[in-house]
């Protein structure tokens, strides 16, 4: 896509962007499901027993791919995702089954399904321990699509679960480009548009504003920025938050960690939410 006649006169310039962002995080939204319940199962993904597994990492039971598609690299990809997740955010639960990963090219029936009008997308089913994506390897946006999806794997692996959205969409789309946790570079419009929409980085106006339960792509935009906040500002103690949520280990001043369920999880913005602010406004 290219970006940079976005320009004329003000008002046009605002719709085109909000019209780039808007598809930019469509294509890049990953992990929403469609609305048809038979889709919200793994067993839209097939019975995965029924299909053995091709190749295996450490992490990842690959069980389905079309013919031509670099097995090496679906596998060595997520790996890199994970492992920049639990770089940050382990150490890894012991006993952590492989996640089956089955792949669809963008124009077979259920790529086509999977894709949903976009160019790629995945689909991750805590429950059943699947991930399918849907697109063309050939699309740097695949890859970040399965990427994206494997750090949402790694933290449950880290035993972080019931994340608050934000936190859970951010963290994934901090891990999609290749490598540790960076900026996409397929997110800078959406990196522009907060910038010039809430002024700098500054976090608070993002956060009041921001509806945990919207999956819209505002809100995408909103949970990686204040995700990548976290990382760059709080490393250290978000992930002491983070496996103090994991493990119900007391904090390291004592407090214990949190509930689990829905408690659990708003306790745990809570605190996420003051630590973000803690550092609102500084130039680091
Ligand atoms: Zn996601």
């Amino acid at each position: 896509m290219n970006f940079s006649n976005e320009r004329t006169e003000k008002n046009r310039a605002n719709a085109t962007r909000r019209r780039v962002l808007g598809s930019t995080l469509l294509l890049l939204g990953g992990c929403r499901l469609p609305a048809s319940p038979a889709r919200r199962s793994p067993e839209w993904a097939g019975d995965v027993a029924a299909f053995p597994a091709v190749r295996e990492s450490a992490r990842v039971s690959l069980r389905r791919l079309p013919n031509g598609m670099d097995e090496e690299r679906l596998l060595v990809e997520a790996e890199r995702a994970m492992d920049g997740v639990v770089g940050w955010l382990g150490p890894e639960r012991s006993g952590e089954g492989r996640v089956c990963l089955f792949v669809y090219r963008a124009d077979e029936p259920e790529g086509v399904r999977l894709r949903n009008g976009r160019a790629a997308r995945g689909v991750f089913f805590p429950d059943g321990n699947v991930m399918a994506i849907a697109g063309d390897p050939g699309d740097e946006r695949f890859w970040d699509v399965l990427r994206h999806e494997a750090a949402h794997r790694a933290l449950r692996r880290c035993g972080i679960e019931q994340l608050p959205f934000w936190l859970d969409e951010g963290t994934a789309t901090l891990f999609e480009t290749a490598g540790a946790c960076s900026a996409n570079p397929r997110r800078r419009p959406m990196a522009r548009h907060l910038a010039e929409r809430f002024g700098g980085l500054r976090l608070a106006p993002i956060l009041t504003k921001f509806r945990p339960r919207s999956r819209d792509g505002a809100a995408y935009a909103k949970a990686w920025s204040a995700t990548l906040t976290l990382y760059l500002r709080h490393r250290r103690e978000f992930a002491d938050l983070a496996r103090s949520k994991a493990t119900l280990v007391p904090f390291p001043d004592g407090r214990l960690g949190f509930p689990a369920g829905k408690d659990g999880v708003e306790a745990f913005e809570e605190e996420t939410t003051r630590l973000l602010l803690a550092g609102d406004g500084e130039e680091k």
